[in-house]
Order: structure tokens, then sequence, then C-alpha cells
């Protein structure tokens, strides 16, 4: 079919201008077509053990509404449950969720769980907001607010403590399999002054909240961890991708990755 015609198609039958550059061809993220490339791991990798933090849930912090009103922690309850049965598949990695559905389970507890196990590596799941919002309704019941101007996901990082190294390996592995599987990588424009870039790896953020205010995930565990903002959640074009299975699934190859690489450095325990 000519191009103007898949047009005029597209067009009758209603779709959005983004869904419409999305089916003609190759584009940038929120549009690109994502790739799951399976993960080689080294010989010898073994069974690594891995604590997925769902990000809030919380006492007192359910976390961001997203541009149809959802709560993070709902989101990132659901994507940690299905990145957890796409690791354990693999059959190098043992897995666990630092909170189920229902639960309000403070940080502290989390950290104090995966530091005991003890896990190997600490990945915070979450979803960002950023940029100038205005109030839309996704459907005549709900109005909310969303932003297109800020897409992308950030890899977040404490350089405070023993496990700095390690945190930043991790967060660059993470970064870079994510940009090969066709994610966008977050540029930073929102982030001065309380995160700075990394000079070497897109999407990669160093920590630089005054000391108090540092967040804790970051610098307290011993256990090497990262912050994932998967997207803006803001933007309502990444909130329904990061729905879609095919998401899911490059997402989680791209994790699967990252850790061969992060933790195939380090001697198996
Ligand atoms: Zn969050």
């Amino acid at each position: 079919m000519r191009k103007s015609a898949a047009f005029a198609l597209i067009a009758a039958l209603g779709l959005s201008s983004w869904a419409i550059a999305r089916a003609l061809g190759p584009a940038a993220w929120p549009d690109a077509r994502l790739r799951a490339v399976p993960a080689e791991f080294p010989a010898g990798f073994g069974v690594r053990r891995v604590m997925l933090d769902p990000g809030h849930g919380a006492p007192g912090n359910s976390g961001n509404k997203n541009a149809f009103c959802r709560d993070e922690q709902s989101f990132t309850l659901e994507l940690a449950e299905d990145l957890a049965a796409s690791l354990a598949r693999t059959g190098h990695f043992e897995v666990k969720l630092t909170r189920r559905a229902g639960d309000l389970t403070p940080y502290s507890d989390r950290i104090r769980a995966a530091e005991t196990w003890p896990a190997d590596v600490f990945l915070s799941l979450h979803s960002d907001v950023r940029g100038k919002t205005e109030l839309w309704q996704p459907d005549p019941s709900l109005t909310c607010s969303r932003s297109r101007v800020a897409p992308g996901f950030s890899l977040l990082w404490s350089d405070h403590g023993d496990a700095a190294g390690e945190r930043l390996g991790l967060a660059r592995a993470l970064a870079q399999s994510m940009q090969a599987a066709g994610f966008l990588a977050y540029q930073g424009a929102d982030y001065a002054p309380t995160y700075a870039p990394d000079d070497r790896q897109p999407g990669v953020f160093v920590d630089r909240h005054p000391v108090p205010e540092r967040i804790f995930v970051l610098w307290r565990p011993a256990v090497p961890s990262v912050i994932i903002e998967t997207h803006n959640a803001l933007d309502d074009r990444e909130a329904l991708r990061w729905n879609e299975p095919d998401t899911r699934a490059a997402f989680a190859a791209a994790v699967e990755s990252a850790l061969a690489l992060a933790l195939g450095r380090r001697p198996s325990g």
C-alpha cells in the first residue's frame, strides 16, 4: 500500500499521529519497535540472587499518578512480577520481590531483606514524572496530567560508600542494554542540580542531592543497588507502551543482558 493511502486508512480508523508514525516504519521511542535480544551468560555464571524492588507501596507512599491517573505503585508491582518470571525462566537467577500485592513495606525492611538473603543485586523499579504538564481526559470520567516533552528512561546511582564502583558498572550496563533494545535514554534537562549525567553512558545519572536528602535505596544498601526510572509516567505514549507485552519482554531481555555483563565480572558466590 502506498504511504498516502496507508495514512488515509489509518486516519480513517481514528488512530493518533504517534500511532501512525509507529505503523509506518523506523522511528525513535516512543514510536520505535523494540528488540528483545537474548542474553549471553559467561561460562560459570551460575545462579545469582536478584532482589527486585517494586518502587513505592510503602506506608504513605504510593508514588506518582501517571497520564491515566494510575498509581506508580501498581505499575511497578506488575512490572516486577513480569520481570521476576522472565529472570527465573533463564535458569540463571533466583528472584525475590521486596513486596507483594496489598503489602505496605518500609524501605528499611526491603534493604534489610536484601542484605540478609544476601542478594547479589538490588534493582528498584520506578516511573518518573518530568516536564511541563497539561490536563487532559483519557476518558470522559477522568481528568489527569500529562507531558510529552521529556520521555525516556534513566538509571540513578550513588557514589557514596563501598558499593559505588559496582553500582556504576550496573547502571551503565543497564542503560547500555536498554538503549540497544531501542528504549530512549532521557537527556536529563529536568534533573540538574539534583542528578548529574554520566560522562560515558547516556541515561545514567549520579545522585547529587544535598547529603540529608540523598536517596536511601541508592546509598544505603551494602548490596549494589540502582533505581531504574523506566519512563516518564506523565507521557501517555510511554505509559501505553509499557503496558505492552513486547515492551516488557524487551525490557526483561535488556535486564538479563546487563546482569550477565555486570555480575559476570564477579565470581559466583
Ligand atoms: Zn518512583
